[in-house]
C-alpha cells in the first residue's frame, strides 16, 4: 500500500540448527532475485541459536536478506535466567523481533501487558518490533475480529508515544504490525483478501486515531497465516496490507523465494 516498503518476514519459528540455517539463507540469496530488492524487503527470523552464523553470512556475502529474532526478553539484563535481551539481539544487528505471536502469548501466557513491554524493550535497543496481534476462531465466528482485534493492539502498544513510532525512515515507522488470525496459523486455512483486508484496514484507523494520520500511513502492518505463493497476490493487493509473515512456507527457500518474486 501506499509508499510503504513491502515486508516479506520468515518466521522459521524452532527449525533449524545454526547449520541448516546456513544453507536455507545461501540458498534464499541465490533464488531472489536482486531485483526483488528494489520493491521489497526480504527478512528471516531465524532461532537465537541461528543469529550469529545467519549475520556472519549476510554481513560477509553482503547478502540483501535482513535478519531479526522471534522474541526477547522485557528486562535489559540481569538474574533472568534463559531469556535474551534486546541489547544482545542489538549486538547482533538484529533489525527486527516478532512480539506476541500467538504461540507465546497461548503456549506462555504473555498477555498485553508482556507485548506491549516487549515492544518497548525492543525499541530501547533500536529494534523494530513485529507486533502480532490476531483472533482465534471463537472470535471471528461470533463476528467479533475487529473489535478484538483494535483493543488488542490497543493494550498491546499500550505506553507507546507518537514520538517514538513518528518521524519514520525511508522504511517507514520504526514499528511493524501483523495481523495473525490464530485459526489461520499453520492450519493451510489462509484468511481470504477481503477478510484480512477489513482487520488491517481497522488496525491502520485505530492507528490515525492513536498516532495521527501521517504516522498510521508510515506504519507497516503485515497478514500471517498459511501464506503460501499462490495466496500471496490476493492477500498483498489489500491497500493496508503492506507484506506478509510466513511461517511453514518460510522454511522453503523455492517457496519463499516465490512469494518474494510475487511481493515485489
Ligand atoms: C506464523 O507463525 O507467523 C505464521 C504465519 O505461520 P504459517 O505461515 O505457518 O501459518
Amino acid at each position: 500500500g501506499e509508499d510503504r516498503r513491502t515486508l516479506i518476514a520468515g518466521n522459521w519459528k524452532m527449525n533449524l540448527t545454526h547449520l541448516e540455517a546456513i544453507g536455507l539463507v545461501q540458498k534464499l540469496a541465490f533464488s531472489v532475485p536482486e531485483a526483488v530488492l528494489d520493491t521489497a524487503e526480504v527478512v528471516v527470523l531465524p532461532p537465537f541459536t541461528a543469529l550469529r552464523s545467519v549475520q556472519t553470512l549476510v554481513t560477509g556475502d553482503k547478502l540483501p536478506v535482513g535478519y531479526g529474532a522471534q522474541d526477547l526478553s522485557v528486562h535489559d539484563s540481569g538474574a533472568y535466567t534463559g531469556e535474551v535481551s534486546g541489547g544482545m539481539l542489538a549486538a547482533l544487528a538484529c533489525q527486527y523481533v516478532t512480539v506476541g505471536h500467538s504461540e507465546r502469548r497461548a503456549m506462555h501466557h504473555e498477555d498485553d501487558a508482556v507485548v506491549a513491554a516487549k515492544a518497548q524493550a525492543a525499541l530501547r535497543h533500536g529494534i523494530v518490533p513485529i507486533v502480532c496481534v490476531g483472533e482465534g476462531l471463537d472470535v471471528r465466528r461470533a463476528g467479533e475480529h475487529v473489535a478484538f482485534c483494535t483493543s488488542q493492539l490497543d493494550a498491546s502498544l499500550e505506553g507507546l508515544t507518537a514520538e517514538q513510532i513518528g518521524g519514520g525512515g525511508p522504511d517507514g515507522a520504526p514499528i511493524v504490525i501483523a495481523y495473525e488470525p490464530v485459526w489461520a496459523i499453520g492450519t493451510g486455512e489462509v484468511a481470504t483478501p477481503e477478510d484480512a483486508q477489513e482487520v488491517c484496514g481497522a488496525l491502520r484507523a485505530r492507528l490515525a486515531e492513536r498516532f495521527g494520520p501521517e504516522t498510521a500511513a508510515s506504519v507497516r502492518i503485515l497478514y500471517g497465516g498459511s501464506v503460501k505463493a499462490a495466496s500471496t497476490a490476493g492477500i498483498l493487493a489489500g491497500p493496508d496490507i503492506d507484506g506478509a509473515l510466513v511461517g511453514g512456507a518460510s522454511l522453503d527457500a523455492d517457496e519463499f523465494a516465490q512469494i518474494c518474486r510475487i511481493a515485489a
